[in-house]
């Protein structure tokens, strides 16, 4: 599923290549894909729209109109942005094509059908696409120990389920709450509220410079980008925990494990986090 550097990685390389153009056509071949609003008012407002900008908030795409009018989009597990030449084949799966007047294509191909749009007008409230659930951004300056302290101090659920929780930071999932957690030498299965000040220095610490790195590993172009459909993650091979269970740790040589928390599976080193 794509986290927080991912999302980021979509909007870096696909701004520049859709900004100031104009939708000039809709298709939609999957109507379960657009959440909000009904599939003809969503065609017929945005379709002759020119978009002024895209930006990511959380684990969410936001393309902007000049209008005011937004379109949000959240990729889900296998979702998909492309911008493509109007005369590439249609990959399968391509459930919304928005035609740009420049004879290219956003294209939006989804295998298991989980991501959703939303089209949210100006000067609408914005209570159907969760955005306005979300926590703050790894990257604002309020995302101090002190902070920390004050949204974990009465959470009794592990610290690894606390940084999966969009409602209190935005962005982070399976992949970077290991990766964060093994960076903070912080055990996984630690209840939040058990943190001490250390630790909570330490987190505060690699959250963002977690994400900064792995955003920073994945760095792409365009090219290279389409080429892979837009799934080629290249910062894979540098995670040093996450889908690493049985190998070696890289800091102590010891065998990392792989235990279940809430669901979902967790992978660290019993010698380093504590
Ligand atoms: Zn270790």
């Amino acid at each position: 599923m794509p986290e927080l550097p991912e999302v980021e990685t979509v909007v870096n390389v696909l701004k520049p290549q859709i900004i100031d153009l104009t939708v000039s056509r809709i298709t939609i071949n999957k109507p379960q894909v657009i959440a909000y609003p009904a599939v003809e008012e969503f065609c017929t407002r945005l379709t002759g729209q020119k978009i002024s900008g895209m930006k990511r908030r959380g684990k969410f795409i936001i393309i902007c109109f000049a209008s005011g009018d937004q379109l949000i989009l959240h990729l889900r597990m296998t979702g998909c942005l492309l911008v493509t030449p109007a005369e590439d084949n249609i990959a399968d799966h391509t459930h919304v094509i928005f035609e740009l007047e420049n004879n290219t294509q956003l294209r939006f191909i989804d295998t298991r059908r989980f991501g959703r749009f939303w089209m949210i007008k100006k000067g609408e409230e914005d209570n159907v696409s969760g955005i306005n659930k979300l926590g703050i951004e790894p990257f604002d300056a309020v995302l101090t120990a002190d902070y920390l302290q004050s949204i974990l101090s009465n959470r009794k659920k592990t610290i690894k389920e606390c940084l999966l929780d969009q409602s209190l930071i935005a962005g982070i999932g399976n992949i970077y709450s290991d990766e964060i957690l093994f960076r903070a030498n912080i055990d996984p299965m630690r209840k939040a509220n058990t943190l001490n000040s250390c630790e909570l220095e330490r987190l505060a610490a690699e959250i963002p410079r977690t994400l900064k790195y792995y955003m920073e590993k994945n760095e792409i172009t365009p090219e290279e980008y389409l080429k892979k459909q837009g799934r080629g993650y290249n910062n894979s091979s540098f995670l040093n925990v996450y889908g690493q269970d049985n190998k070696l740790c890289p800091v102590c040589g010891e065998i990392l494990h792989r235990r279940v928390i809430g669901g979902r599976s967790s992978v660290y080193c019993q010698n380093c986090q504590k």
